[in-house]
C-alpha cells in the first residue's frame, strides 16, 4: 500500500484518511505518537507535530529544550483502516529548531543508510519478529492465551495455530493489506509464542515495518483480550523471543554476497560478504548493548559461554551455513542471518550498528576465519547489560553509529547519543542489580 506520492494531504484524500497517527520511537523503541485530524494535514506535512522532547523519554533532550518536531515521511504513509475506520499511520523525523535531531533513531538509521552508500552499497533487512500471547489472570498472574500451556514440545503445533486463528489471520490480513507479503505465521518454539513474517525491503521501510507490526499485533491481541509481548524472555523455562535480522548488500542492484568463484569455505559467499561477517563478530560484544538492549535480554542469550543449546538463541559469536545454533547464520548466498537482537531491540538502532559493524568488516577486509570460529579475542556474548555497555563504550566503530546523525557542529560540551544511551542502559542495569528478586530471598532467607 506503499504510494510514491509524497504529497500526504493526496495520500488522505485518496485513502478516505480522516486522523494520522505520527509516529516515531525514542532510543529505548518507546513508539510516540499524536493523532492528527486530516483538516491540520498541510501544518503537519511543512512544520511537523510537536512535542515535549523531554516527556517522550529516551530522545536525549531536557525540560527547557524547544519542541521535537516530528514531521512525517510521507513515503511510510500506510493507511490502518483494519484498526479505525480512517486511521493512517506515518513514521516521523524528529527535528529541533529545524534540524534532523540526532538521537532519533529513524534518523540513526538514514545516517547509516547514507554511508553504505557511500561505500557503494544498499543495504536489504528481513526482520522475524517473534511475541508471546499472553493473559493476565485474577491473582495478576501471567499466563499464555493459547490452550498448549503445559505442551513440552509446543513448536509448530498445528492445534495452537487453529486455537489462536482469527488473531493470527486478523494480523496475517492486514500485512497483506498493507502490501508486506506475509508469507507464513508459525507457533514458536515456547509455549504461547508466535511468529509472523514478511517479505524483507530497504533497511528503512523493515525498520518502520517492525514498529507497525509491533504496535498492530499489540493492538489486535488487546482487542481480544490478550497482551502480546516482545519481551526478550518472559519465562526463565521458555525459549525467549528474537528479532533475528536477514542483511544483504546491492551495488548499483546487483547483489553482492554470492561469489560465482570458489570458495573454499563452500558457502559461496564472497570476500564482502566473508568481511561483513568477520565485521560483524569483531564487533559482536558492543553490538549486543543495542540488538540486546535490556536486562531480560541477557536472560534469553544464557550465562554459559558455549554455543546455544535449544534455546535457539546464541551464547557465542560464531558464524555458520545454515545452522541455528550460530551468532551469523548463513542459510544460502544471498543473505546472513543476525541471531543476537531480541524483541526488545530498537529496530533502527539494531540494523544501524550491525550495518555499522559489517560495513566496518568489508572496509577493513576482515576475515572471519574457519566456519564455527569466533574472532580470537572473544570468548562469548556479553553475560548482562552491563558488559554489553561496557563492550559498546570501549567499541569506537559501534559508538560511532550511534552518533552517525550528530553534526559536523556539534556542541563539544554536549552528550554524545552514544554516551547518552550508554548512560541510559547503565541506569537501568544498576536499577535491576539493586532490587532484591526472589530467587534471592528463595536461596539465602534460612540458608545461614
Ligand atoms: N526464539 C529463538 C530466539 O530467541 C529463535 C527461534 C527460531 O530460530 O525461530 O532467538
Ligand atoms: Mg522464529
Ligand atoms: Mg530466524
Amino acid at each position: 500500500m506503499t504510494d510514491t506520492s509524497h504529497d500526504l494531504a493526496e495520500l488522505c484524500a485518496k485513502t478516505g484518511t480522516k486522523f494520522i497517527l505520527a509516529m516515531f520511537v525514542d532510543l529505548r523503541g518507546k513508539p510516540c505518537a499524536k493523532l492528527v485530524p486530516v483538516e491540520a494535514v498541510d501544518e503537519l506535512s511543512t512544520d511537523g507535530v510537536g512535542f515535549a522532547g523531554y516527556a517522550v523519554g529516551a530522545i536525549g533532550q531536557e525540560p527547557k529544550d524547544p519542541d521535537l518536531m516530528a514531521i512525517p515521511d510521507p513515503s511510510s504513509f500506510l493507511p490502518v483502516p483494519f484498526i479505525k475506520e480512517g486511521l493512517a499511520i506515518v513514521h516521523c523525523d524528529p527535528h529541533v529548531e529545524g534540524k534532523p535531531w540526532p538521537f532519533a533513531p529513524r534518523n540513526i538509521l538514514k545516517a547509516l543508510i547514507a554511508q553504505a552508500d557511500s561505500a557503494g552499497f544498499e543495504p536489504w533487512v528481513g526482520a522475524e519478529v517473534e511475541y508471546f500471547l499472553l493473559k493476565r489472570e485474577a491473582d495478576g498472574s501471567l499466563i499464555t492465551a493459547d490452550a498448549n500451556d503445559d505442551s513440552d514440545r509446543p513448536c509448530y503445533d498445528v492445534r495452537g495455530l487453529t486455537r489462536m486463528y482469527d488473531h493470527l489471520t486478523s494480523v496475517s490480513t492486514a500485512m497483506n493489506q498493507l502490501g508486506w507479503s506475509n508469507y507464513a505465521n508459525d507457533h514458536e518454539d515456547g509455549n504461547g509464542q508466535f511468529e509472523q513474517n514478511f517479505a524483507y525491503s530497504d533497511a528503512l521501510t523493515t525498520a518502520d515495518r517492525v514498529v507497525t507490526l509491533r504496535y498492530l499485533l499489540s493492538t489486535f491481541a488487546a482487542e481480544r483480550g490478550m497482551i502480546a509481548t516482545f519481551m526478550p524472555k518472559p519465562f526463565a523455562e521458555r525459549t525467549g523471543s528474537g528479532l533475528h535480522l536477514h542483511l544483504s548488500l546491492t551495488s548499483n542492484g546487483q547483489p553482492v554476497f554470492p561469489t560465482a568463484f570458489d570458495d573454499t569455505r563452500g558457502l559461496g559467499l564472497s570476500d564482502v560478504a566473508y568481511g561483513f561477517v568477520a565485521g560483524v563478530l569483531e564487533h559482536a560484544p558492543a553490538l549486543q548493548s543495542v540488538m540486546a538492549p535490556t536486562v531480560n535480554s541477557y536472560k534469553r542469550t544464557g550465562a554459559t559461554a558455549t554455543r546455544s543449546g535449544a534455546s535457539w538463541a546464541p551464547r557465542v559469536p560464531t558464524y555458520g551455513g545454515n545452522d541455528r545454533t550460530h551468532y551469523v547464520r548463513i542459510p544460502d548466498d544471498q543473505r546472513v542471518e543476525l541471531r543476537g537482537g531480541d524483541g526488545s531491540a530498537n529496530p533502527y538502532l539494531a540494523i544501524a550498528a550491525a550495518l555499522g559493524a559489517g560495513l566496518d568488516g568489508i572496509k577493513r577486509s576482515l576475515d572471519p576465519g574457519a566456519l564455527g570460529s569466533c574472532p580470537e579475542h572473544i570468548s562469548a556474548l556479553p553475560l548482562t547489560l552491563l558488559h554489553a555497555v561496557d563492550a559498546l563504550d570501549a567499541d569506537p566503530v559501534i559508538t560511532a553509529t550511534l552518533d552517525a546523525a550528530l553534526p559536523a557542529d556539534w556542541d563539544a560540551e554536549k552528550e554524545t547519543v552514544s554516551a547518552y544511551f550508554a548512560k541510559l542502559k547503565r541506569e537501568e542495569f544498576f536499577s535491576w542489580h539493586s532490587a532484591v528478586s526472589s530467587w534471592e530471598v528463595d536461596q539465602y532467607l534460612t540458608a545461614f
